[in-house]
């Protein structure tokens, strides 16, 4: 759908304000409003740190930070809560140009879990830390904390009455659109490097301690040389069909382009599996692709020519002129 590449010193940004998204029939023009203004400021974001030749890991975590300040997305503020009433968030970032990797899981604190990610890229001996340790160490490393207070929505915290009750009643409907929800960012920048980054609240009324595949490396968040992918939707199903990675070894072993591979894995592979969602991706050539398999996906993309490009269900992108 978007799958044009660019020329070699252009740069491109993409961005996930989740899958599983609100039905059309019970969407709002306000809501719809926030979502798209929501995503556009991450491309700012994002797009101010490529324009002025900035890397592709810093460009995600920027568009990233925004998303978590949304409290409309399940990410950072706003995100959804465990069926113990606590919120567990997951991030990661991946950096193309080595694949230097950072994850936190299970953790509620740091203002910007995709922050806690890179600190932990960047000033640990790891790949991912999880819960208490996880919090020790952001601590320590200066990143900045909220109380609980800040992270509480009551859209989520009714999203988790509504789920509980359905359960005690047997009658979970699964509904994707009161369960689902993460952030994601990838970039090529112009020197022709990529990054990933995601993060999320996970799944309403997930078991306590669950992690889910946003953290996963090849699972929900993945960048390489040839490609940088971010996942959103039913957690389990992109980790046990190793999402990200199969689209990267597809581009390496079998030559298809980023947007069928990203269509295959998407359409072909996670929806038959019980895996609903999508996923958005770029390749080093600056092709973009954003499948997904459910109603919606909050989602856009931005190039050097600054048309901030937005949509949520299968409908054209709506473009606006950036600032
Ligand atoms: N993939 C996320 C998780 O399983 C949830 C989502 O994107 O909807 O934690």
């Amino acid at each position: 759908m978007t799958g044009s590449t660019s020329p070699d010193n252009d740069f491109v940004l993409a961005v996930h304000g989740g899958a599983g998204t609100i039905l059309r029939s019970t969407m709002t023009p306000e809501r719809e409003a926030a979502y798209h203004a929501g995503l556009r400021r991450s491309l700012e974001a994002g797009r101010a740190v490529l324009a002025d030749g900035g890397a592709a890991l810093d460009a995600v975590t920027a568009a990233v930070v925004e998303l978590e300040n949304e409290p409309v997305f399940n990410a950072g503020r706003g995100a959804v809560y465990t069926s113990a009433g606590k919120q567990e968030m997951d991030a990661a970032v991946m950096d193309g140009r080595n694949r230097a990797a950072g994850a936190v899981a299970g953790i509620c604190g740091p203002r910007n879990p995709v922050l806690a990610a890179r600190v932990v890229m960047e000033r640990s001996n790891h790949v991912m830390l999880i819960g208490e340790g996880a919090l020790a160490f952001c601590r320590a490393q200066g990143v900045a904390f909220e109380e609980p207070s800040y992270f509480f929505t009551e859209a989520r915290w009714k999203a988790l009455q509504d789920t509980l009750a359905l359960r005690e009643r047997g009658a979970d409907d699964h509904d994707d659109s009161r369960k689902h929800g993460t952030v994601g960012a990838v970039a090529r920048d112009r020197h022709g490097n990529l990054a990933a980054a995601t993060s999320t609240g996970g799944m309403t009324g997930k078991a306590p301690g669950r992690v889910g595949d946003s953290p996963i490396f090849g699972a929900g968040t993945w960048a390489d040389d040839a490609c940088a992918i971010s996942g959103t939707g039913h957690g389990e199903i992109f980790i046990r069909y190793a999402a990200g990675h199969e689209i990267a070894a597809r581009l390496r072993h079998t030559g298809q382009s980023l947007e069928d591979a990203s269509r295959i894995v998407v359409m072909d592979i996670l929806a038959p599996a019980d895996g609903s969602g999508g996923l958005i991706a770029v390749d080093k050539t600056g092709a973009v692709s954003l499948p997904f398999n459910c109603a919606g996906m909050y989602r856009g993309y931005v190039r050097a020519d600054n048309v901030l490009r937005t949509a949520i269900y299968d409908e054209p992108l709506r473009e606006f002129i950036g600032a």
